[in-house]
């Protein structure tokens, strides 16, 4: 671990470790959360940065004190050679962990390469376990494929790996505890996210949240659950552990109790724009600096003055709260 001194510390006092990083906003599942059924309208390829504009930004950035790298999309898997890239990342010196979440419908190929190549820890998105369920929520039936994807992640020996299932009203209440007896007997960490309004199909509403203490009720109907002491320092989960010693589990509570006091993160889209928030409004464009000629000096100069006016936090549960005009897939969820 290289030892720096953070130079990415925001006008609230938060420091910045954490650069998560788009690498496409083209996905193989439409979910209904995150994207519109049909006619999407993509990126065009010569707007993405290249594996070389992307090692650029995270040398940069890794010398301002960031240490965490979380590739993410669209799908990450759909961007050809993504181990090529994880290779790279891992040669920037001050970058101690490169983790990714995916969607997994390609992982059961590629697990073997993405961990030679120094990925250290997987999010795999899964809200269902009923197939007709997963259908209905991911617009695709294919639940095997990701099942079979996180066997291979398992069988090639990725240590962390955990599952996210964003938490939809009168959706999720049956996938619960199916997803929380498989996480307990494969050695998964499970995650609800409470549904954010980042769908393209705008059809959001607070009603349609299913809150993270609904979530805790219900398991607790079952097993005994101790919280854990300051998970949120270090992510945006609260954490719980099984009082029999059997797993973990985490609550994301974007909406109920947001943990924007302590975040720690920024990100960038595939298109090299530079986002302080997952709501913001304003974006920085990198991509721009890079193709300009600029130095690394002035691409950092310029991470600082935008981190310094990270927003304090988002605005879901006010009365003047907009919603980003990407939808989730276009940010980098
Ligand atoms: N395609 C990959 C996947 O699904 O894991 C990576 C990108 S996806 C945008 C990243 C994460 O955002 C996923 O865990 C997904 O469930 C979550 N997500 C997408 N839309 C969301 C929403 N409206 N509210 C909460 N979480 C959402
Ligand atoms: Fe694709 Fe992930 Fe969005 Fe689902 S949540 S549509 S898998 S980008």
């Amino acid at each position: 671990m290289t030892n720096r001194s953070p130079k990415l510390v925001d006008g609230m006092g938060r420091t910045i470790v954490n650069l998560r990083i788009s690498v496409t906003d083209r996905c193989n599942f439409r979910c209904t959360y995150c994207m519109p059924a049909d006619n999407v309208a993509f990126m065009d390829r010569s707007n993405l940065l290249t594996f070389e504009e992307i090692r650029r930004v995270v040398t940069v950035v890794s010398k301002l004190g960031i240490n965490r790298i979380r590739l993410t999309g669209g799908e990450p898997l759909m961007r050809k050679d993504l181990p090529g890239l994880i290779k790279m990342l891992s040669a920037v010196d001050g970058i101690d962990d490169i983790a990714m979440t995916t969607n997994a419908y390609f992982l059961k190929d590629q697990a073997q390469d993405l961990l030679d190549a120094g990925l250290k820890r997987l999010n795999v998105s899964l809200d269902a376990l009923d197939p007709e369920k997963f259908r209905d929520v991911n617009r695709r039936d294919c639940l095997q494929a990701v099942l079979d994807g996180l066997d291979a992640a398992r069988n090639v020996g990725f240590k962390s790996i955990k599952i996210n299932a964003v938490a939809v009203r009168n959706f999720s209440e049956t996938e619960i505890m199916r997803l929380i007896e498989m996480g307990r007997a494969d050695g998964f960490e499970v995650r609800f996210i409470e549904f954010m309004p980042l769908d393209a199909d705008k059809v959001w509403e607070r009603d349609k949240v299913l809150f993270g203490h609904e979530i805790i009720e219900r398991i607790r109907e079952k097993y005994e659950l101790i919280p854990i002491d300051n998970s949120l320092e270090i992510g945006p989960a609260s954490e719980y552990n099984f009082a029999d010693g059997k797993g973990k589990i985490g609550i994301i509570t974007a909406v109920s109790n947001p943990f924007c006091d302590h975040c720690n993160r920024i990100r960038m889209t595939a298109d090299g724009k530079l986002r302080t928030c997952l709501f913001s409004a304003d974006e920085t464009n990198l991509k721009e600096l890079i193709r300009s000629g600029e130095t690394d000096a002035a691409i950092a100069a310029t991470i600082q003055q935008a981190v310094q006016v990270k927003e304090p936090g988002h605005k879901i549960n006010l009365k003047d709260f907009e919603r980003p005009t990407r939808a989730m897939h276009a940010i980098g969820g």
